[in-house]
């Protein structure tokens, strides 16, 4: 192996990630006067948070009434019972004051003509208890993502927080089962990074990139998922993932819920409003999965429209030029761009496209990360917090509301820094790292960037995400789950013949990509091992074979290690309770729409 020079760094906190999330927690460690590094392989802006287009939940009550455990209440029911109660508790509750605090912080959101901040509705977000739907998303016109992720970072330089930016994460450093650090690869001059510390934070994403079409930027591809599971640790949840009923056919790209809350709707070739048969009480705003399966339900029974019947048109044309000019002006840019359509005269063209994973790392509500025992399920893995669509909190269990992952992100990034700033002082002097703390991280960069096999990294990623997109979709039936995982057991196996080209340290995006692929290949692993062997319906996981939800059996969380290709799977229990008692835990009930 060549001999890398590495150079040291000594933090009290690494955040690796500068989405919402990252920044959010790398803000509040400073607030709380940790020495602290925020290690970002993208520009900060950059980020995906920056696409978030729809808004943030809370229930403020600015445009009717509205109540925080109303909110808790769908986000349980949303959840179709997979949430952790406690966790989503504190989410709701706490979705109140994380947004005033984001418009202290000069979130420029959009305003009702009192001055107050605009809120519109979303699927799935009802008022009392389901009644009917209520104005929760908080928006800033329809890049919400945007104005946060950009007031966030400009908070990070305010309190003096150190960026390592364009940096690549590789691998954790672990002693005995405790996290002591994290190393990683300076993209811009090819040096190597030894960051120790007493808390490494992941906020790395989600990891969209591991199917064929995709809502997600071409960085979100898991590697925070692809450390942990090196580290030994598990993923959990991994088989639920969520389609946006939306994204514009062929591109992807996504097109808000907020258009339909704003009053646009879906048709099929015969011009039918469907979703009137499917969700007669929420119709259009029912909750994505509920959408995403009827439209599939419409084309697979031959009334798509287009010329080959396979995609959905959703139009918003009868919402006039002003509104949309007003509302959604970035949707009307990018249905023009990505699908050549005039919003104000033609419907846009959409099919289900993979949008959030609402599995990944295991954590408790203080974004501590878990290692489950057979004595203990809730026991976590000192020095190592994740946060964000990187975590599974799990407040979005087997289905997310829109709105509610903004909301997850800056909740849950300020809780990480609340509880390091509760178990931590700053300036604790560190142990030495162990000897060969660093190895794991320099083999495989070693070995990747010398690898010299016959299949290309753009070659395997697309078996993989074809295989996932074909079998590990919307519809999911136990024969073709079977076939996903033998095919994706074969495709992972081709990883030892990767061949990368460019044998560089200095923007080599060969070898990143490579990198990228190895992570993505653990989680696509993960996901299609557990849907596999999930042999009920519940949330995004919509079993053919298996049309109904088993709370008997299944109300609990898949837990997927994966070493050298191979997935072992474990369960621990969903929390049956809440945080306090002002709130009762809310008991599985049949769905309705
Ligand atoms: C198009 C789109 C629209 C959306 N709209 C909404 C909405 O309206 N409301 C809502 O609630 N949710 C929405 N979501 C979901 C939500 O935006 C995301 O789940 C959320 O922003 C994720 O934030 P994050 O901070 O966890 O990760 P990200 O914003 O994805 O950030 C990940 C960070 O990790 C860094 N990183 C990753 N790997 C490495 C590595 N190896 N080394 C160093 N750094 C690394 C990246 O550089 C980046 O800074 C939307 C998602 C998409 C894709």
């Amino acid at each position: 192996m060549a001999a890398y020079k590495i150079i040291d760094h000594t933090y009290d906190v690494v955040v690796v990630g500068a989405g919402g999330a990252g920044l959010r927690a790398t803000m509040g460690m400073g607030q709380a006067g940790f020495k602290t590094a925020c290690i970002t392989k993208v520009f900060p802006t950059r980020s995906h948070t920056v696409a978030a287009q729809g808004g943030i939940g809370a229930s403020l009550g600015n445009m009717a009434e509205d109540n925080w455990k109303w909110h808790m209440y769908d986000t349980v029911k949303g959840s179709d019972w997979l949430g952790d109660q406690d966790a989503i508790e504190y989410m709701c509750r706490e979705a109140v004051p994380a947004v005033h605090e984001l418009e202290h912080f000069g979130v420029p959101f959009s305003r009702t003509p009192e001055g107050k901040i605009y809120q519109r509705p979303f699927g799935g977000h009802m008022s009392n208890f389901g009644e009917k739907p209520v104005e929760r998303a908080c928006a800033a016109a329809d890049r919400t993502g945007h104005a946060i992720l950009h007031t966030l970072y400009q908070q990070c330089l305010k309190h003096e927080c150190e960026f390592f930016i364009e940096y690549f994460a590789l691998d954790l450093i672990m002693e005995n089962g405790v996290c002591r650090g994290v190393v990683a690869w300076n993209l811009d001059d090819g040096t190597l990074h030894r960051f120790r510390a007493h808390k490494v934070v992941l906020a790395t994403g989600g990891y969209g990139r591991a199917f064929f079409s995709c809502t997600s930027a071409h960085t979100c591809t898991g590697d925070g998922h692809g450390l942990v599971a090196r580290a030994g640790l598990p993923l959990q949840d991994m088989e639920f993932v969520q389609f946006h009923p939306t994204g514009i056919y062929g591109s992807g790209c996504l097109i808000t819920e907020g258009a339909r809350g704003e009053g646009g709707y879906v048709t099929n070739s015969a011009g039918e409003r469907f979703m009137e048969r499917y969700a007669p009480s929420a119709k259009d705003l029912a909750s994505r999965d509920v959408v995403s399966r009827a439209m599939t339900m419409e084309i697979r029974e031959g009334r798509g429209v287009g010329k080959e019947n396979d995609h959905i048109f959703l139009h918003l044309e009868h919402l006039g030029a002003e509104t949309l000019e007003l509302r959604l002006p970035g949707i009307s840019e990018t249905a023009k761009i990505f699908a050549g359509v005039d919003v104000t005269k033609q419907p846009i063209p959409v099919l289900p496209t993979v949008h959030y994973n609402m599995g990944g790392i295991p954590t408790n509500l203080y974004g501590e990360v878990l290692r489950p025992t057979a004595d203990n399920p809730d026991a976590t893995v000192e020095g190592l917090m994740a946060i964000g669509e990187a975590a599974c909190v799990s407040v979005h269990g087997a289905n997310r509301l829109g709105t509610n992952s903004l909301l997850d992100i800056v909740v849950f990034g300020r809780a990480a820094a609340l509880r390091a700033a509760d178990t931590l002082k700053p300036g604790t002097t560190h142990k030495p790292l162990p000897k060969d703390g660093s190895e794991l991280a320099v083999s495989r960069f070693d070995r990747l960037r010398n690898a010299n096999g016959s299949l290309s990294t753009s070659e395997i990623r697309l078996a993989m995400q074809k295989t996932m997109q074909m079998d590990a979709a919307v519809f999911r039936t136990s024969k073709s789950l079977a076939e996903g995982c033998a095919k994706m057991d074969q495709v992972a196996g081709t990883l030892s013949q990767i061949k990368v080209n460019d044998r560089s340290t200095v923007w080599n995006s060969d070898l990143a990509e490579a990198l990228e692929l190895e992570n993505l290949m653990d989680c696509a692993l993960a996901t299609i091992v557990s849907a596999e062997a999930r042999h009920e319906s519940r949330g995004a996981h919509a079993h053919e074979d298996f049309p109904n939800r088993d709370d008997v059996e299944w109300q609990k969380h898949s837990l997927a290690t994966v070493e050298g290709g191979k997935v072992k799977l474990g369960y621990r229990p969903v929390h049956t309770y809440t945080l306090t008692d002002e709130v009762e835990y809310i008991k599985p009930q049949k769905r309705v729409y």
